[in-house]
């Protein structure tokens, strides 16, 4: 194994701060430093800081960090610095990287911190025989939706850019696409009255279960949505495919009071080519209808989301990553589109090419309690990213 010492320098700096997405109080020292790494390798970094249009004075420095090389086409890498909460269960500090044989333990090691020591270090070794200029996109917020990371960026980056690697993502396949989410919540109205008079008042918790209790097929309709994309090789079918899930209920205020109002929220998944307007208005009408026979009081109180994208599965950057891939990892890795979502949507507009890869693996536990990677799967990335950027 070549030394990798630079690598697992830079992801302890990186696992040291405590880049939580929901406070952001460790953002800048973390952007700081990353700052500081990117000039030692000869960049030219500039700071886009979203707080001024996010206006809740938290900081949102997003880090943009350009090598050129003096080629014509220029790779952007993109990656982000947040981390979602440790939460409960680490047998390990989730602050400070741990390393026992082969295995890295942290929180962010495999999404995504990770994945910057290893562009930083291919960068180190690659940078005097590169066939591309490099830019790389160092976010935050990417756990929240991104509107003020990869989202601003790419509103105030108006070079020219030809493709761009989202490495956040596992190894398992080549992704050249996501479904994006859709978050949304429907409110069930009835009649607040004494408990003691059920007969007298509409319940609404009542009618949230009954509405609930048919609502769930439509998933069943959203089922039939089908991707001309792949899913994920783990997908139990070959395409990818609609969702819709429940995933909260809630309302009433005390156990002796009928509750006016319920709510349930929900999770709806895209197809990479499905428009985001017309899948909104499918569960509307579905809804619409549904409350009428039912003879329920309901209303889709608020709904928002997308993210949804896909790239040209057959372009020659594709084709080239996905060759140079499956030789470094040893088998023949498919092209296909993610279930979730990633920052690569705010490119997609730019009708390049976006492949997302990288060092979440499938065992590496990342947004769970001991987060880790493999010494060996670091080694495989950088030597991906190498050979992708000098050939
Ligand atoms: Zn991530």
């Amino acid at each position: 194994m070549s030394s990798l010492e630079y690598e697992i320098n830079v992801l302890r700096n990186l696992i040291s701060f405590n880049t939580d997405s929901i406070t952001k109080k460790h953002y800048k020292e973390c952007a700081n430093y990353l700052v500081k790494e990117c000039k030692s390798l000869g960049m030219d970094v500039t700071v886009l800081d979203a707080s001024l249009e996010s206006k809740d004075n938290l900081d949102r420095p997003n880090v943009v960090a350009k090598y050129n090389a003096n080629k014509d086409k220029t790779v952007a890498l993109l990656m982000h610095y947040d981390v979602v909460p440790p939460g409960k269960g680490w047998n390990k500090n989730p602050f400070e990287l741990t390393i026992e044989k082969d295995k890295l333990f942290g929180r962010g090691v495999a999404d995504d911190k990770g994945n910057i020591a290893v562009a930083l270090g291919a960068l180190k070794e690659a940078k005097e025989k590169l066939k591309y200029n490099v830019v790389m996109f160092l976010v935050c917020d990417e756990e929240v939706g991104g509107e003020y990371g990869a989202g601003y960026v790419s509103k105030n980056f108006s070079d020219n850019i030809d493709e761009v690697l989202v490495l956040d993502a596992g190894n398992e396949f080549v992704g050249i696409g996501a479904s994006g989410v859709v978050f949304g919540e429907i409110k069930v109205y009835g009649e607040q009255g004494h408990a003691g008079y059920p007969f007298m008042y509409r319940n609404a918790i009542e009618d949230l279960i009954r509405l609930a209790y048919h609502l769930k097929d439509f998933s069943l309709l959203r089922a039939g949505k089908i991707s001309k994309f792949d899913a994920s090789p783990i997908s139990p079918v070959k395409k990818n495919f609609g969702r819709f899930t429940i995933t909260m209920l809630g309302g009433g205020e005390k156990e002796n009071v009928i509750p006016s109002e319920a709510y349930l929220r929900f999770d709806m998944r895209l197809i990479p080519e499905e428009d985001v307007d017309e899948a909104i208005n499918e569960l509307k009408t579905y809804l619409l209808i549904l409350s009428n026979k039912l003879g329920i009081k309901a209303e889709l109180n608020w709904i928002r989301g997308g993210g949804n994208y896909y790239s040209d599965p057959d372009h020659a950057s594709v084709k080239k990553f996905v060759k140079i891939a499956s030789q470094i990892y040893g088998k023949n890795l498919s092209v296909g589109t993610e279930f979730g979502g990633n920052d690569g949507r705010y490119f997609a507009n730019r009708n390049i090419p976006i492949i997302s890869f990288g060092l979440a693996g499938r065992d590496s536990n990342f947004h769970g309690p001991d987060e880790h990677i493999h010494l060996k799967d670091i080694e495989k990335l950088k030597k991906l990213l190498v050979d992708y950027l000098t050939t």
